[in-house]
């Protein structure tokens, strides 16, 4: 524990909040109404486990409602508490905003450790819960869309998808009412990878200018760049699989639970990934050093440094070590309030939480918008599409015998070019256009506003003035 007293995760929220409402010009009240959250449901209830009752304990907060249905994760883990989850609502709302997924901020959490019991225990658990939020309209597909996060993952969705349309038996949209659900219930291809593409694509928007780079005192692309992830689960292995495989990104560091590792010639993500399915940690992996204390190697040297695992792992004690230029927040709320100054001051560039990791619930609303339409995303188009570009490639063909054969189509091209788009393509496409978007956005503040330092303020502005923009058009 640390011995330096610093502010608890929702605080630490509402001070990166404050310092940039600072910088609006918002309607008194107007700014206490955004802060605050409207309200945290806490649920006890008792499941028979091993022949006794055990009583759990859950929560889902609602911050903001200014556009519903409210939607954000729901975290297994045994440090859930009213705080973190609040914290983890207000950010909801933010990332909402910014992106543009037409929803409110909210999440979830029950207090366990999903590793101590078994499928079926887990089951019985999350079906409990679930049904304890659908009773209140926590769970409800014009309501409150929940989604995996820390802890869960497609399996839980399902159960709580089933669980919801067991309470709501002619409910027709029902499967709207949780996203992050498994292709064949109701998901969407694309939404497993979803918050790690959006890291690396939110990466490579980074990268596009050059103006940016320099902040960071980078140069060049992705590519050779020296990365450090904490944290290889759902969000951490695919931002760490996709910038290495496709970026020419080299992954020097994992940061996992029992400790780190550590190669300066890169790691392989997808034998990490395996070693820790199979012996529960990363020690003992064969091509890498191994760091009991992994915390330490936050402190290495690298280009990039990836938390993708829990809030508050940079805080007071370890800033100022912090070696890394450009830091990418895969996980919410890595920073506190206190580190983010320290890092500011030494020139850190930091891509904040609520735009990096936000490729989760772009995809979640690509999933809930294709379960109220009821069809799957490309359905109509793709062999329209298909056979549009066979027109034009049959007509190219003729051309070229026309010219005695001299320019020809190569395969890879006609191969690529007559493939039409399906779901996983279109899925893609609309996270990077999202993702681009939402950060261009970003840098527009912190290039043109001399009294914004970093892209988080930034962030904090472009979706406060929506969030703002839509109580305006409201009345309230
Ligand atoms: P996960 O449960 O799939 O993975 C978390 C990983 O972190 C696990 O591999 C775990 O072993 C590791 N870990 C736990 N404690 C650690 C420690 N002290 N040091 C190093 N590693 C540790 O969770 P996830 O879904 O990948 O979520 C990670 C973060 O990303 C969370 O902050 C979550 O809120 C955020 N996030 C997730 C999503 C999503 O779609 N899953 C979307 C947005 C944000």
């Amino acid at each position: 524990m640390s011995p330096i007293k610093e502010p608890s995760f929702r605080e630490s929220v509402d001070l990166m909040f404050n310092r940039a409402v600072a910088l609006m010009d918002l309607p008194p009240g107007l700014e206490e109404k955004i802060r605050v959250c409207n309200a945290t449901y806490t649920v006890r209830f008792g499941v028979r486990l091993r022949g006794q009752i055990q009583t759990f304990t859950g929560y889902r907060s609602v911050h903001s409602e200014h556009m519903e249905p409210v939607k954000g994760g729901i975290r297994f883990a045994p440090s859930v508490n009213q705080d973190e989850v609040e914290a983890l609502a207000a950010l909801m709302t933010y990332k909402c905003a910014l992106v543009e997924a037409p929803f409110g901020g909210s999440k979830g959490g029950l207090c366990i450790d999903p590793r101590k019991y078994d499928e079926h225990e887990l089951e019985q658990i999350t079906r409990r819960f679930a049904y304890e939020l659908a009773k209140r309209d926590l769970i409800h597909p014009s309501q409150n869309v929940p989604a995996p996060d820390m802890g869960t993952g497609e399996r839980e969705m399902a159960w709580i998808a089933d669980q919801y349309a067991r309470m709501n038996t002619t409910d027709i949209n029902a499967r709207a009412c949780v996203t992050g659900k498994p292709l064949n219930a109701g998901g969407i291809s694309g939404r497993v990878e979803a918050t790690g593409r959006g890291v690396q694509y939110a990466l490579r928007e980074f990268f596009r200018d050059p103006r940016d780079v320099e902040k960071a005192g980078l140069t060049g692309s992705l590519d050779g760049k020296r990365v450090i992830v904490q944290g290889l689960g759902n969000v951490g292995y695919h931002a760490a699989k996709f910038l290495s495989e496709e970026d020419g990104a080299i992954i020097v560091g994992i940061i996992e639970r029992d400790g780190a590792l550590y190669n300066a010639n890169g790691i392989d993500v997808d034998a990490v990934q395996q070693w820790l399915m199979k012996h529960g940690g990363v020690s003992g992996f064969p091509d890498a050093t191994f760091t009991r204390d992994g915390a330490v190697v936050l402190e290495e040297e690298c280009d990039i440094l990836v938390p993708a695992a829990l809030e508050g792992v940079i805080n007071l004690q370890n800033a100022a070590n912090v070696k890394a230029p450009l830091i990418i927040e895969a996980a919410n709320g890595p920073i506190t309030a206190g580190a983010d100054d320290i890092l500011r001051k030494k020139g850190t560039v930091i891509i904040p939480d609520m735009y990096a990791n936000a490729g989760g619930v772009t995809v979640s609303y690509f999933e809930w918008v294709k379960n109220l339409s009821h069809i799957r995303f490309g359905r109509m188009q793709r062999r329209q599409e298909e056979s549009r570009h066979q027109l034009v490639v049959d007509e190219l063909e003729k051309i070229s015998a026309a010219l005695g054969g001299q320019y020809t189509l190569t395969d890879g091209f006609k191969q690529k070019y007559l493939k039409g788009a399906g779901e996983l393509e279109l899925v893609r496409s609309g996270l990077d256009d999202t993702m681009r978007i939402a950060y261009q956005s970003m840098r527009d503040v912190w290039h043109e506003r001399a009294d914004v330092e970093d892209l988080r303020t930034a962030a904090y502005l472009v979706s406060i003035d929506k969030v703002a923009a839509s109580y305006r058009a409201k009345g309230l």
